[in-house]
């Protein structure tokens, strides 16, 4: 490291940062323990120590990849045909083949090469971001920038991003089970250990690669990249392993078959062409380049850049895929089980009601105005609210509160922090409470940060006098029961019930006061002497897109569950304005849920449409129960907690805004938007995708039977090679070469999201499937044989009759293609350049088949003669007749009911 010599950056630690007191951690690091770094010196840090990675194993070099391509069966096959060739002294016959193999290879290595780079940039697109004080304030900056004498912030969820000795935590714990095998959190605190004291047990360190799962906390980095814990044991990150997909393993087993099948073939050939007392030389060489082309070995290339590119497509829609496997398994999702709130609506709170215990019955008052500006007025029938208990309230709502409101230079207000907590800033100001002030008032002493579980958060505060006040809020439920019964917790928990029912997310605040300024902010320990404030109701608009979205998704077939924290008559009224929840759908909350048995669940479970207060750990049994009726799962996340039933489901969703670093390693995709819409679209492309690798398989069987059955009719029927090895060869390379990927970049149908999910286990090859390539493939073969058979038998030269048979053979590609586009619709109604690769493709296949034809050198190499311009014309009417046939039994489909009809069938 040269970083040492850089006066202003601190070496790189050997020392035992876990012995030393945070400030001296801070002075040797020459940092600060609250205002952290300065940008600039970070900069400077940045530059002298490198960026914190770990080392990356080397690229492989291009040469290697390259060589990778000729290990292969077929290459070797391909090279003993171009050594019997050459010992014949077919100079041109052998030129040819190598160069087959030449152009294999370097295409395979272009599209491997392609297929890496979109993995490597997605990788980069899914990269680890951490939030630092530098300057005193709080940015968020790609953990790759982290320096030793950064201030990392830390709250649950969230990765160490490099290795940091604490110098501030409030309840911290963290999951370190990568670097210590220790499965149960540990306890972090800033208090020093012994030199001694073991990687595992040092409390007051966070290490790169584990993470906080709960509280929060302050640290300091010590250590970045190859000089953290994990970058000493790593050395080297893992090389790529496996990560092939079901459907890529599919493939490759199809691929296997297939072979066999191509062997097969090889001897049928050989016979036949030898019992027909053929040249055996020549029967030998078609057999062994017929076998070749039946193998479709551009197929598992296809799947990868298939997936790849559905990934790049899904990421530039706000979809990162963490898995390929997603992308196919999204494809046949069958439920979405979907957060409330951010996720279905849009996450902008606005308190609108409030109560507070006055009277026997309480008070109401009702809060104008929109969105975060704190303006409009608190009313009760129409006259402005005020009093002690409305600015106790408030108060309350300012204090136990970790959120701000900033206003931007156009004036409009938002918030930094939870939005729900948000809210009650603007509430508190509404009241007339200056947020700032208060704060500032009542410092904070001690807190129980927000858990999902629990429902509900402490703070507790100076309360000038020398003694504390604890302010405790959270879901009415949680709240109300920790207080002594009566009156007025009776009173608030029918008005909370009212308020949920209005689909209002509704919020309950209590307060204990006189404690001792050391006292725990566990709001049990104070039960006796907690009283209750009142409630605030806020609404949260649904997303626009959610409404079409949720519709989308029963079109297609899809079902939409939604999973929330917050009331069940809230969660049910907004399911409701969503279409999520039919007349016939129930909503059940998390306490009924723990009542439910496992069959009862199961059984029940079509007809639950919300799950209401729900906790982390009952996700996953929402999950196993759908999936014991054979639905395939997403299920959305963005907690800690969420984290085993994001893994447990077929598709892992989390959140990119609101979710955790653990949420997101979890899941298999991560939305970055929280859109509930975006899911969908991606479950759109999923679909794409596995459609577009289906056109690639039919277009590919189609075109293999039909030179296939030709060779063996001929062979059959006594007559001379119909095409020789070199033809064939031309064919499955460059009349196939030209099109087969570009199928993959096939856009959408359109129809994609009018079809049921398929089935995960649907045969790769289907009986739709079967009946399409029999028909294509019987039309190509009458035409191809009947005008071969025709010119034979009319005493054409035999070089003649190739070359258009030949010709027409690529030509009855070139619509197969067009034919492979869609299942339902007319090639006319698709547009010729709504594939501009697959155009591009068809272009210069047929220049290039002109080429062959008509350009002198290269019809020496492939036994080719010039044909006049009539004959070319009286071969693509030939031909177009695997566009008619297929057309015509397109229009019958539709006529049918075509896709919607398909929908009622099994597929
Ligand atoms: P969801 O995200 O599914 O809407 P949450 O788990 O965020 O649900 O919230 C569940 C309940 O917890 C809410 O209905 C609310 O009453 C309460 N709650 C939410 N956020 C906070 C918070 N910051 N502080 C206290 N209570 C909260
Ligand atoms: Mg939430």
């Amino acid at each position: 490291m040269t970083a040492a010599s850089t006066p202003s950056a601190p070496s790189p630690p050997q020392a035992a940062w876990h012995a030393l007191d945070g400030a001296a951690v801070a002075q040797a690091l020459q940092s600060d323990m609250t205002r952290g770094l300065s940008a600039a010196e970070a900069a400077r840090r940045l530059a002298a120590h490198g960026a914190n990675t770990l080392p990356e194993p080397p690229p492989r070099p291009a040469w290697h990849v390259l060589l990778q391509q000729f290990r292969s069966p077929l290459i070797y096959i391909l090279f003993v045909a171009a050594l019997i060739a050459l010992a014949l002294g077919h100079y041109g016959d052998a030129a040819v083949i190598l160069a087959v193999v030449a152009v294999n290879a370097a295409i395979g290595a272009a599209q491997e090469g392609r297929a890496e780079r979109s993995m490597a940039a997605l990788r980069q697109l899914s990269a680890l971001r951490v939030r630092v004080r530098r300057d005193g304030a709080e940015t968020e900056v790609a953990a790759r920038e982290l320096v030793p004498g950064d201030l990392l912030a830390l709250a649950a969820g969230d990765a160490v991003g490099a290795d940091a000795r604490l110098v501030d935590a409030a309840q911290c714990r963290a999951a370190e089970a990568a670097l210590t095998g220790e499965s149960v959190p540990v306890a972090k605190s800033t208090s020093p250990v012994p030199e001694a004291t073991g990687l595992a047990d040092r409390h007051d360190m966070l290490y790169s690669g584990t993470y906080v799962t709960g509280g929060r906390a302050l640290a300091l980095v010590v250590a970045t990249g190859a000089h953290t814990e994990v970058g000493r044991i790593a050395g080297l990150t893992e090389g790529a392993a496996d990560q092939r997909t079901p459907l890529e393993r599919r493939i490759e087993r199809f691929g296997r078959w297939l072979v066999g099948a191509s062997l097969v073939l090889f001897v049928a050939v050989m016979l036949l062409g030898l019992w027909r007392g053929l040249p055996a030389v020549e029967v030998l060489m078609v057999a062994i380049s017929q076998m070749v082309s039946v193998v479709p070995e551009g197929l598992p290339v296809a799947v990868t850049i298939a997936l790849a590119v559905g990934m790049q497509r899904m990421a530039s829609r706000g979809a990162v895929i963490r898995r390929l496997s997603a992308v196919e398994t999204l494809g046949s999702t069958t439920v979405i089980c979907s957060d409330k709130t951010g996720t279905l609506t849009r996450n902008e709170m606005t308190v609108t009601r409030l109560w507070w215990p006055e009277g026997a019955a309480g008070l109401r008052a009702d809060v104008a105005g929109s969105g975060y500006a704190p303006e409009g007025a608190i009313s009760r029938d129409g006259a402005p609210a005020a009093g002690p208990a409305l600015t106790a309230l408030a108060e309350a709502a300012a204090l136990c509160n970790d959120a701000t409101l900033r206003q931007a230079a156009d004036g409009r207000w938002s918030v930094a922090g939870d939005p729900t907590e948000g809210a009650l800033c603007t509430l508190a100001a509404k009241a007339g409470v200056d947020v700032a002030e208060v704060r500032a008032a009542a410092p904070r002493l001690a807190e129980l940060p927000f858990d999902a579980d629990r429902q509900l958060m402490a703070t507790l505060h100076d309360d000038g006098r020398g003694g504390a006040r604890l302010l405790v809020k959270g879901a009415p439920e949680a709240v109300l029961k920790l207080l002594p019964p009566g009156e007025a917790v009776a009173a608030a928990r029918a008005e909370a019930e009212a308020l949920a029912g209005g689909a209002l997310r509704v919020l309950a605040f209590a307060a204990a006061d006189g404690l001792p300024a050391d006292a725990s902010p566990e709001p049990e320990a104070h039960a006796g002497r907690l009283r209750l404030l009142g409630l605030a109701g806020q609404i949260d608009p649904p997303r626009e897109e959610a409404r079409a979205a949720v519709a989308a998704c029963h079109a297609a077939g899809v079902r939409v569950v939604m999973v929330t924290g917050d009331h069940r008559l809230t969660g049910l009224a907004i399911a409701r304005a969503l279409g999520i929840a039919g007349p016939d759908d129930r909503a059940v909350d998390g306490p009924t849920l723990e009542r439910l048995g496992e069959a009862e669940l199961r059984d029940g479970i079509a007809h639950i449409a919300v799950f209401a207060r729900v906790q982390p750990a009952q996700k996953l049994r929402i999950v196993e129960a759908l999936q014991a009726g054979g639905e395939v799962v997403a299920m959305t996340g963005d907690g800690v907690n969420d984290a085993p039933a994001l893994a447990r489901a077929d598709v892992g969703v989390a959140m990119g805004i609101t979710g955790t670093e653990v949420a997101k390693s979890a899941a298999r995709i991560v939305v970055t938007d929280d859109d509930f819409a975006t899911i969908v679209g991606a479950v759109e492309q999923g679909r794409v995708v596995y459609g577009n690798l289906k056109k690639v398989i039919l277009y590919l069987f189609a075109t293999s039977l039909d030179e296939v059955a030709l060779l063996l009719l001929a062979l059959g029927g006594g007559q001379p090679l119909p095409l020789l090895a070199v033809q064939i060869l031309w064919i499955n390379i460059v009349t196939e070469g030209t099109l087969t990927v570009n199928l993959v970049m096939d856009p959408p149908d359109g129809d994609e999201m009018r079809r049921p999910p398929t089935p995960r286990d649907e045969p790769l090859v289907d009986r739709a499937m079967l009946g399409r390539i029999a028909l294509m493939a019987t039309t190509a073969v009458a035409v191809t044989y009947g005008w071969y058979a025709t010119r034979v038998g009319a005493g054409l030269p035999i070089e003649q009759v190739r070359t258009e048979t030949f010709t027409l053979m690529a030509m009855c590609q070139w619509f197969n293609v067009l034919n492979c586009q869609s299942r339902w619709r007319s090639v006319f109604s698709l547009g010729w350049l709504r594939n501009p690769w697959l155009a591009g493709g068809l272009a210069l296949g047929i220049a290039l088949q002109v080429a062959v034809v008509h350009w002198a050198p290269l019809g020496a190499l492939f036994h080719t003669v010039a044909l006049p311009a009539a004959t070319w014309g009286t071969l693509a009417v030939l031909a177009s007749a695997v566009l008619w046939v297929e057309e015509a039994r397109k229009l019958l489909a539709r006529l049918r009911g075509g896709p919607r009809r398909a929908a009622h069938s099994s597929n």
